[in-house]
């Protein structure tokens, strides 16, 4: 049997799914569309049931893509998801305004109960429900009083769901939903007010208030919390807060799982006999794997922050002030947290536009999201930024090096506006992008809905996201292990015979001679004095060729990458400055100076180079389009941009 759950946003409705199916939770897809449908399940009475729940909506007219799953299927019988019975969660605080969907969705004649929730906010409002005058409005539908922040109301929305029958006869609040409404922006506004009216006419019997005279109040907290000035500060502070919390709580376990997946790698590689099979899955498989499970800590911390944020009901007011800032760029008032997590890291930042129900706003945030300089490009500026340039203060304070971390991280910011500022532009939209949304109370957030964000966003990452990685991790380690002919044998031959007839240098520099030339002699190096002509205007050799083919894995790996064919130990960063700073071309010039070195570092600010976040956009976006045409434009501003850096720099 299936149930729909239907509502307004914020009303309840995630607590009402969590209460009633726990952990046995799944999400998919509507058929045929790319809406998302979370879908659990529960049995009640040895009968199994599958519940599933709708986007959030304020009428049954819709405004966006979301909205119209919640039309489509609720008036269309045939429809392979059309429930048995509907939830539609009201909140009993809000009695008047939810009614409209409620009563909506009642004239469908989809059998339905309602269920009363937010009744302790209500009551401590001190507004009282009438039950028998609400039932005598709504004669077809159950009316359960839940609360589903404190668990209550389950037991007796199974009985509902058990008791509940076919409408037979057609019965009406105000009569059938015209079809043409779903395009006819007047039928939509001459219906709902003539629903609102029949409402208003009928709530006094419903609604009794306590309250002498009924006086709007903004919460004390409201007055500093969105106030047009200090609402901007308490954000940016509460921002840092978390920042610093993401940043020193997640690389401690990021490290260890880094380190014990390397571990287990060359671990796999003693206790297996040699051969193909072997370095597949220590090097190819093993790694890729610890590259999937590294982000958790990040998603994980960020989501924390965030599903309490929300909980606690401070995020709508973020989202509130920010979208004035936000709406001429191609924004909404929910892009701010996506962008300002992808300065952590994109992947999570990209999840978090999971709440923007515009589709428009959504595909361009997440589009300009992974031009926020992540924390993946910290590791490449520093090397690059110890190279070429010089280690000096102006004005006596400024230090330039500073400067120039400062400069790449402004560069990444106002591009990240420019491109969505265009975007707007660009992409085709039959959605109006307007903020419709109420303050919810203030409240204390509950762990275990806390706890379930924060699992559900890990799970989709590892699972959805973690099979590309995986997929393309194994593709870049065959590129980097196997070589055409016998080449890369050939190579390491002559490295060994070097040696022997050498006794000063010891094993391990044998060891990074060897790593060096058979990446040199791969596919990979193949590939990257391929494109030395095409990165030569860049500024760049077949070395750097090799490292920016293999960096699309992660753009740390660049540093990595640039240790294995300067022959230098991983770890040396010393040593590798050292041979990087005395590089030269055929012509005597240095390699990394002051162009190539910028070049480089602009050709990061843009490049996508990194796996984790095309898989992810391929999940979040359903599509591989989305994901390859991303690539493509950063890939053409990394290549403009750093173009264009050379040339005037050299
Ligand atoms: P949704 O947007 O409709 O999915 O609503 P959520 O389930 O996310 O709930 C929004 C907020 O209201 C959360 O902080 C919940 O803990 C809280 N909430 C849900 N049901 C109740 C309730 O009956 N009473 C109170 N006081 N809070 C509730
Ligand atoms: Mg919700």
């Amino acid at each position: 049997m299936k149930v729909g759950l239907v509502g307004n946003p914020n009303t309840g409705k995630s607590s009402i799914f969590n209460l009633l199916t726990g952990l046995r939770q799944q999400v998919g897809n509507f058929p045929g569309i790319t809406v998302e449908r979370k879908v659990g399940s529960f049995s009640a009475d040895s009968k199994d049931f599958k519940l599933i729940d709708f986007p959030g909506t304020y009428s049954i007219f819709p405004r966006s893509k979301d909205e119209k799953v919640v039309y489509d299927v609720l008036s269309n019988p045939e429809h392979s998801e059309f429930p048995d019975v509907c939830i539609v969660v009201v909140d009993a605080s809000n009695l008047e305004r939810n009614l409209l969907l409620f009563s909506q969705v009642y004239d469908l004649q989809v059998p339905l109960i309602m269920a009363l929730n937010m009744t302790d906010v209500a009551r401590k409002n001190k507004k009282e429900i009438q039950r028998e005058a609400l039932q005598k409005m709504f004669p077809s539908a159950q009316i359960i009083e839940t609360n589903a922040r404190a668990g209550l109301g389950k037991d007796r929305l199974i009985e509902a769901i058990l008791n509940s029958k076919e409408r037979k006869d057609p019965d009406y609040f105000l009569g059938p939903i015209p079809e043409e409404g779903i395009n006819d922006a007047l039928i939509q506004e001459a219906e709902a007010s003539a629903r609102y009216e029949k409402i208003q006419k009928l709530i006094d019997k419903v609604l009794v208030r306590k309250l002498e005279s009924e006086e709007i109040t903004i919460s004390k907290w409201d007055r500093i919390l969105v106030h047009p000035l200090w609402g901007y500060f308490i954000f940016a502070a509460i921002l840092m807060v978390v920042f610093q919390f993401i940043f020193s709580f997640a690389t401690l376990p990021m490290d260890i799982i880094d380190g014990a997946f390397v571990k287990l790698g060359s671990w796999l590689q003693e206790v297996l006999p040699t051969g193909v099979f072997t370095d597949l899955l220590s090097q190819g498989i093993v790694p890729g794997i610890g590259g999937v499970l590294v982000f958790i800590p990040q998603i994980a911390f960020l989501f924390f922050f965030i599903a309490i944020l929300e909980e606690s009901g401070y995020l709508a007011r973020v989202v509130f002030i920010m979208d004035r800032l936000m709406r001429p760029l191609g924004l909404n008032g929910k892009s701010v947290v996506p962008l300002l997590s992808s300065v952590a890291c994109a992947i999570p930042g990209v999840m978090a536009t999971r709440t923007i129900s515009d589709w428009k706003e959504r595909m361009i945030t997440i589009l300009v999201a992974p031009l926020m300089s992540c924390s993946a490009r910290i590791p490449v500026y520093t090397i690059l930024i110890s190279l070429v340039i010089p280690d000096h203060y102006v004005f006596g304070v400024l230090n330039v090096q500073g400067l120039v971390l400062f400069g790449l991280y402004a560069l990444g910011l106002v591009s990240a506006l420019l491109v969505a500022l265009i975007l707007k532009k660009l992409i085709k939209s039959k959605d109006k992008g307007f903020l419709l949304m109420e303050l919810p109370q203030y409240q204390r957030p509950k762990w275990g809905n806390v706890g379930l964000t924060v699992w559900e966003k890990v799970r989709v990452f590892v699972w959805d996201a973690g099979k590309i990685i995986l997929a393309l991790s194994v593709i870049l380690w065959a590129l980097a292990s196997y070589g055409p002919g016998n080449e890369m044998e050939k190579a390491v031959k002559i490295v060994e015979h070097q040696f022997e007839n050498n006794t000063n240098l010891d094993q391990e520099e044998k060891e990074n001679q060897i790593a060096s030339v058979k990446l040199e002699n791969s596919y990979m190096g193949i590939l990257g004095k391929t494109i030395e002509p095409v990165i030569a205007p860049l500024g760049y050799d077949w070395k750097i060729g090799i490292s920016l083919i293999s960096s699309f894995a992660a753009r740390e790996v660049f540093v990595g990458s640039l240790a294995t064919i300067y022959a230098v130990h991983a770890d040396d960063n010393e040593k590798l400055l050292d041979r990087l700073s005395q590089e030269k071309r055929s012509d005597g010039s240095l390699v990394y100076n002051l162009a190539s070195g910028t070049s480089l570092m602009v050709f990061y600010v843009y490049a996508m180079q990194c796996m984790a976040t095309f898989a992810i956009v391929k999940r979040e976006t359903k599509s591989w389009r989305w994901p390859l045409f991303q690539m493509a434009f950063m890939g053409i501003l990394a290549y403009l941009g750093a173009f264009i850096t050379y040339q005037i720099l050299s």
